[in-house]
């Protein structure tokens, strides 16, 4: 029986790494899906893969971090499949540099793509879920809420923020069957980390980095994030709520 079977989710971030793994996840276990990205090309790729394997896909092209954006999809859901069971917020962003030169223009776009579209998203799909009894709600941290390094004081501080917003939606409306909970992935196989690796002067450079910071030993693979999603997004999780899932390869249990 497939996991996610007659539920409907909304994933933003889909068009790229670990939203893409989790949408190709989640069609595989049944989920009727909404797809959010501002990334044309990419959405239209996955759209393309997904109905070629017959699953029920929509998508809106959009910044999430617009509360315009964040009504069209939520309208787009509920017009096209009348309820909304799972939001999995996870587009992000990472701009790093020196905290003295950072722009205040960075600063504004971290903590509104990163925090900001959660707690617009969060507003808009709640009512829904406690008009339906349920819902499950799954925002994208990061072992980097508490473990840091140089240059990336506005990403850590947005990924700490959104563990507080998740356990303050998860205490607010548990009573009312709307879970909220978050992940924390340590290095995942990802464009956001190509990048990392070409400021690295390439990806040869970075793995012993990485294995010294994530005793796995290598990056972890974007359908290995998307099952611990899945986990949180389906009914086995029905007594998980408010908890910061981590997924990082024991990065966050290593000295
Ligand atoms: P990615 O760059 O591959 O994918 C991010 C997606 O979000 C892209 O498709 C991008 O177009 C979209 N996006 C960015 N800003 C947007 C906006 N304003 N509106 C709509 N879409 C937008 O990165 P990823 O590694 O898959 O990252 C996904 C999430 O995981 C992010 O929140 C990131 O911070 C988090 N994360 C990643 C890692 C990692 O190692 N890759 C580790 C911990 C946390």
């Amino acid at each position: 029986m497939a996991r996610l079977h007659h539920k409907v989710a909304i994933i933003t971030g889909a068009a790229s790494g670990i939203g893409r793994g989790t949408a190709l996840l989640f069609a595989e276990q049944g989920a009727k899906l909404v797809l959010v990205d501002r990334d044309a090309a990419g959405l239209e790729s996955i759209h393309s893969e997904l109905v070629a394997q017959a699953a029920a896909v929509v998508i809106s092209c959009g910044d999430v971090s617009l509360a315009e954006t964040i009504s069209n999809v939520v309208s787009l859901a509920i017009e096209t499949y009348g309820q909304i069971d799972i939001v999995f917020n996870n587009a992000g962003i990472m701009p790093t540099g020196d905290l003295q030169s950072y722009p205040e223009t960075s600063w504004d776009s971290v903590m509104d793509v990163n925090v900001k579209a959660m707690f617009l998203m969060c507003k808009l799909v709640i009512p829904h879920m406690i008009r339906q009894g349920r819902g499950s709600i799954i925002n994208t941290s990061s072992v980097m809420a508490t473990l840091t390094e140089p240059g990336y004081e506005a990403y850590s501080a947005s990924k700490a923020a959104v563990i507080g917003l998740t356990k303050g939606i998860a205490v607010s409306y548990a009573e009312q069957g709307v879970r909220c909970n978050c992940i924390c992935p340590g290095w995942v196989d990802t464009p956001m980390n190509q990048k990392v690796a070409e400021d690295a002067g390439g990806l040869e450079k970075l793995y012993p980095i990485i294995k010294a910071q994530q005793p796995l030993g290598r990056m972890a693979t974007t359908r290995e994030v998307g099952y611990a999603v899945l986990f949180l997004a389906s009914d086995e999780s029905s007594a998980v709520t408010g908890s910061a899932l981590y997924v990082d390869g024991a990065a966050s249990a290593a000295i």
